[in-house]
Order: C-alpha cells, then sequence, then structure tokens
C-alpha cells in the first residue's frame, strides 16, 4: 500500500457523532471554528491541527517543526539573544516577549462605565489626560470628575479583532507601528488598501481569515477539512501564512490564483497546503469510486500525482479493458502518467 495514503483511505472519525450535522459542520466544530470572529482555533491536542506546546513552563504557544529545539518563535529568539543559557534554567523562567503589551482601558469610570480608549500616559486616555493637566484640583479629584468617552471602535485594519487605539489612525497600537514603519518605505501609500491587505497580529494559536472573500474562506476551511479526513496534519503557522497571501492578492476564489506567482519566502509546507486545498477546490467531495468508469482520472483524487487520460485510447472495447485493468492495478503507480505506458 506505499503511496496509497490519501482518497482511497479516509480516516474514521472517532467519538460520538450527530447524524443531524454533515461532517464538515462536525469538523467545523471540533476544530473550533469561529463563524463571527472567522478565526480557527483547535485545541492543541487535535488530530490533524495540533501542536506540541513549547518546552518552557509558563508558555503555551507552539513549538512548530524540527528545528524549534521544543521552543515557540518568541521563546527561541529569547533563547539565542541571551547566549544559549542552559535550557534546564531557561525553560523554568517566566518567558519574555519581545512585542508590546496590549494597552489597558483608561482609568475613568462613572456609574460603573469606564472610558472606552486606552490608556497612553499614567493610566489615562489621551482626552483625558488633557483634562487632568488642565485642572486646577488634585489629580484624583479632576479623575473623578471627568466623564468616560465611548470606544473608538475595531482597528481598521480588516484582520484586526483589537480595538483601535488612537482617534486619528483608527489602528490597534501594533497596526499603528506597522503602518508607520510601512509608510517610510512607501511614502504616499492608502490606509485604505493598506488596511485591507494587512496580516493580523497572532502567534500561530490560531488562524485568522478577516478581510478574505466569504467564498475563499469556505474552500479553505473545506479543504483543510479534506486534508483531516484524509490523516493529513495541517501546521497552522503554514495556514496562516496561505491565508494571508491569499488577502493581501484579494482572491475571490481559490481556483483564479492557480497561474498567480506565489512568494518566495513559502516553505513546503505552505505549497503542498495550496496545491491540496486547490485539489479539493477543483475535484470537490469525488472520491475514486466516483471516477471508476470516468475518462479521465486526476490522479489527486487517489492520492497519486499526474492524470491518466483514457481518451489516449481511441477504440472503445480496448479503453474499457485497460481501465479495468488500471483499476485492479491502482497501486502500481504512484504518478498516473507512467500508467499511460500500459
Ligand atoms: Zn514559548
Ligand atoms: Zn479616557
Ligand atoms: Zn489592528
Amino acid at each position: 500500500m506505499k503511496g496509497i495514503r490519501g482518497a482511497l483511505a479516509l480516516v474514521p472519525t472517532e467519538g460520538e457523532i450527530d447524524p443531524a450535522i454533515n461532517p464538515f459542520d462536525q469538523w467545523l466544530l471540533a476544530a473550533r471554528w469561529d463563524a463571527d470572529r472567522l478565526e480557527l482555533r483547535p485545541s492543541p491536542i487535535h488530530d490533524t491541527l495540533g501542536w506540541k506546546v513549547c518546552a518552557v513552563d509558563a508558555c503555551d504557544r507552539p513549538a512548530w517543526g524540527q528545528k524549534s529545539s521544543g521552543l515557540c518563535k518568541g521563546c527561541k529568539t529569547q533563547w539565542h539573544s541571551q547566549g544559549q543559557p542552559d535550557r534546564a534554567v531557561f525553560d523554568r523562567q517566566p518567558p519574555k516577549r519581545n512585542c508590546m503589551k496590549q494597552p489597558t482601558a483608561c482609568l475613568v469610570t462613572r456609574n460603573g462605565v469606564r472610558c472606552g480608549r486606552s490608556a497612553r500616559t499614567k493610566g489615562l486616555c489621551g482626552p483625558h489626560t488633557a483634562a487632568v493637566s488642565r485642572s486646577a484640583g488634585e489629580r484624583d479629584d479632576a479623575i473623578a470628575g471627568l466623564s468616560p468617552l465611548p470606544s473608538l471602535g475595531p482597528c481598521r485594519v480588516a484582520a484586526c479583532d483589537r480595538v483601535a487605539y488612537g482617534p486619528n489612525l483608527r489602528l490597534c497600537r501594533a497596526h499603528s507601528t506597522r503602518w508607520y514603519s510601512f509608510t517610510k518605505v512607501k511614502p504616499g501609500a492608502d490606509l485604505d488598501t493598506w488596511c485591507q491587505r494587512e496580516n493580523q497580529v497572532s502567534d500561530s494559536r490560531r488562524v485568522c481569515f478577516g478581510g478574505l472573500h466569504p467564498r475563499v474562506v469556505r474552500q479553505v476551511l473545506f479543504g483543510v477539512f479534506d486534508r483531516s479526513r484524509r490523516g493529513s496534519r495541517t501546521r497552522l503557522d503554514y495556514l496562516q501564512s496561505l491565508v494571508d497571501w491569499l488577502r493581501s492578492s484579494q482572491a475571490t476564489d481559490l481556483r483564479s490564483v492557480r497561474d498567480t506567482e506565489l512568494p518566495g519566502n513559502w516553505l513546503r509546507g505552505t505549497h503542498q497546503i495550496l496545491n491540496s486545498l486547490m485539489a479539493t477546490t477543483e475535484y470537490g467531495n469525488l472520491t475514486p469510486e466516483d471516477l471508476h468508469h470516468a475518462d479521465v482520472w486526476p490522479g489527486v483524487v487517489f492520492g497519486k500525482t499526474g492524470v491518466t487520460d483514457f481518451r489516449e485510447i481511441s477504440q472503445w472495447w480496448l479503453r474499457d479493458i485497460t481501465q479495468a485493468w488500471c483499476w485492479d492495478n491502482l497501486n502500481r503507480f504512484n504518478n498516473f502518467r507512467t500508467s499511460a505506458a500500459w
């Protein structure tokens, strides 16, 4: 059965299955798909989407890949920047992060309602800091006399679920910083276009689909479901880089990106995921049995490469015999192109 891990073998589903829910929706539930936030947040122990947790005791981020030394990306960077200290000591210490903290809410509260703006200076938002500095009295009295302001709403980046930090840009803190560095390289860039295409802030425990066309969201999810039910693991960091690329290219259909140039920095795993998602989109729910008497056998449906086209045999009776023989000998070929040399 060498090389036959693929379409012929669907992994049996474990646990109680409610027959009223179709297998795809069942899978979405188990993979913790959040349709409101457009996020896939599987548990680390999910069969095909799970991960090995970072070796640092107080860190629960994923340690992806063999070369990670059991550390997540952030902890690995820290370990190197500290001169690779003894892991028995390093792994027991609380993790340090380079990324900035999420801002806290402004202190101003009245009748149990807190100010919706982020704190900037000494626990107060910008307008409230200005109000306190204008007042002549005690700071605490001045704060007590202030009214909470409404929130600035969500960050304008389509893929972001944080709240806006500043009233001018209406971006979260992380995206404000990214936008400033972006405009240094590309002065005069359009903020709205950037907000549609920019990546989320994430640490690969979840995949954020915000900003993708709804059809593409569905195609990607169904493709990952299809990989899962065939027993293929999907690394969330690879999947996220694929989703980020689909967002930045503003694709409306996975089939439309077939001949598009792919990012040069993609790892092999991301290419593999894209290929299998494209195949699922193209061939949908087909199984080898559906193609038993078809003229063309796309290898991918059989867990193979290449394509076998029986129309190359002009006489129908010879075509039938050849096809029957091929069906009985599927496992002889890993590349369906070679099977054309009957
Ligand atoms: Zn870590
Ligand atoms: Zn405030
Ligand atoms: Zn943001």
